[in-house]
């Protein structure tokens, strides 16, 4: 029987902030929060290098972001070996027509997403915030309980009890402090099933190195895809809304199984492929609905606040990005003492305020998915047209790109140009 949580117990550790969860989220957020006078605390149940399974796509957006926490990051990163470069995205319509839509983001000379393993990113991240001396970690160290009160929060792990003035929910896709502290649930209509498998030898791919999702029929609304790593390995996967899984009764495993052995258009260039591991499988939640990310002396960042987008499936550079805006709403509480459920939908309303329009988009885009000829006719009228793959372009290598969408100039510029051929 596990012992219950009591407000009461003597704790061991106490912090300012106690940060659960050492993924990206929690990284960006401690990162943010080190040198600024206050106690931080993470804790971890794993240890590092660890991995997480994903596509491992780090979009142009999570190179971004990193720039934006500090620029001696941004740089840190771009030093990295163990990454490999893409310029751009290869969509494979269902009728098997194929749309490239380049990257051309002027911020970054090399201008483009990267693909690299979790174990690689996320023990990068992790190594980023091990030097500072505010920010105390606590490795294999899993949080089984949690409580708020007015004053104070209080965790325990199987080894230890913390008291904090304020959590931080960085914990994943099964966050315990977004389990313990509000009425969240699991949704299927807003959450995916992932799979992942690496393999070495695939063959086939286009000299940019393009990522590559492929929209077949049986899977929608969903994709298989192919991402070229470093050492001529490649990530392989296939990812589908949970109430489409269920209600079709689809087994992922053996449509993934399928699509590699018998599809037309892959079979072949996995003819001397080998997997290099067992298929693994792991939950997205989507950023299709908004959610509470916030209450009584917690935030939510991450997975945790289910913030990936519901079109292409990223959540990384979402999860850097509220690890950072929830830095940044700490330390103004912190400078008044403010750690309520009021002053904590302020943070709320600026995730919102800066992500929702795109998580809103790509919703949109992912319901599109489920008419295949609407979607076969959006990529055939795409190839023909400069201008829409510039407008692609501009969405996908882009995140902040509302102000440009709501202004009309934006429109004019992309349509008016001679080469809409
Ligand atoms: C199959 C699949 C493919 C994906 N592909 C991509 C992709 O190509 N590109 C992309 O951008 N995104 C992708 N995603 C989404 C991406 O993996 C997540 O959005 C991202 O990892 C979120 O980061 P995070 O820091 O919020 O959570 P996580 O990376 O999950 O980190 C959470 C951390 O919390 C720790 N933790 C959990 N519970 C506890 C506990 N009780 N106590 C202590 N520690 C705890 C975990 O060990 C982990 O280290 C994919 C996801 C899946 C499942």
């Amino acid at each position: 029987m596990e012992e219950p949580l009591s407000l009461n117990d003597k704790p061991n550790e106490s912090y300012d902030v106690i940060i659960v969860g050492a993924g990206p989220a929690g990284c960006a957020c401690a990162y943010k929060l080190a040198g600024k006078g206050l106690k931080i605390c993470i804790i971890e149940k794993d240890t590092f290098p660890r991995d997480k399974i994903c596509g491992d796509a780090l979009s142009p957006d999570v190179v971004n972001q990193l720039h934006r926490i500090d620029p001696k990051l941004g740089k840190q990163f771009q030093q990295m070996a163990t990454r490999k470069a893409y310029h751009g995205i290869r969509f494979i319509a269902p009728n098997s027509k194929h749309l490239d839509i380049d990257f051309i983001n002027p911020q970054f000379k090399d201008a483009s997403g990267f693909v690299m393993k979790r174990l690689d990113f996320d023990h990068f991240m992790f190594n980023q915030i091990s030097n500072f001396s505010d920010v105390n970690i606590f490795l294999n160290h899993k949080v089984e309980g949690l409580e708020t009160s007015d004053d104070k929060v209080i965790l325990k792990t199987g080894k230890k009890y913390f008291t904090a003035k304020i959590v931080i929910g960085a914990d994943g896709a099964n966050s315990i402090v977004n389990k313990k502290l509000t009425n969240n649930k699991v949704e299927k209509n807003h959450f995916s099933a992932g799979l992942r498998q690496y393999y070495e030898n695939v063959t086939g791919f286009d000299d940019k190195g393009y990522i590559e999702l492929h929209f077949y029929k049986d899977i929608l609304p969903g994709y298989f895809w192919i991402f070229p790593l470093d050492n001529n390995q490649a990530n392989i996967g296939l990812g589908m809304l949970s109430s489409e899984v269920s209600k079709r009764k689809i087994n992922l495993r053996k449509r993934l199984a399928d699509i590699i052995q018998n599809h037309p258009n892959v079979k072949h260039r996995f003819k001397d492929a080998k997997p290099l591991e067992s298929v693994k499988g792991f939950g997205l939640p989507m950023g299709s609905k908004k959610r509470p990310c916030s209450g009584n002396r917690f935030l939510l960042i991450g997975d945790a606040a289910s913030l990936i987008d519901p079109f292409s499936g990223e959540g990384i550079g979402m999860a850097i990005r509220s690890g950072r805006i929830a830095a940044d709403h700490l330390l103004k509480g912190f400078e008044t003492e403010k750690f309520d459920t009021k002053f904590n939908a302020q943070y709320d309303q600026k995730i919102y305020s800066k992500m929702w329009f795109e998580l809103y988009f790509s919703h949109w885009l992912q319901k599109l998915l489920k008419y295949p000829k609407t979607f076969n006719l959006v990529i055939n009228i795409a190839r023909k047209s400069k201008s829409i793959q510039s407008l692609f372009t501009f969405i996908l290598d882009n995140r902040d790109f509302k102000k440009s969408f709501l202004n009309p100039s934006f429109y004019f510029k992309r349509f008016s140009r001679k080469n809409n051929a």
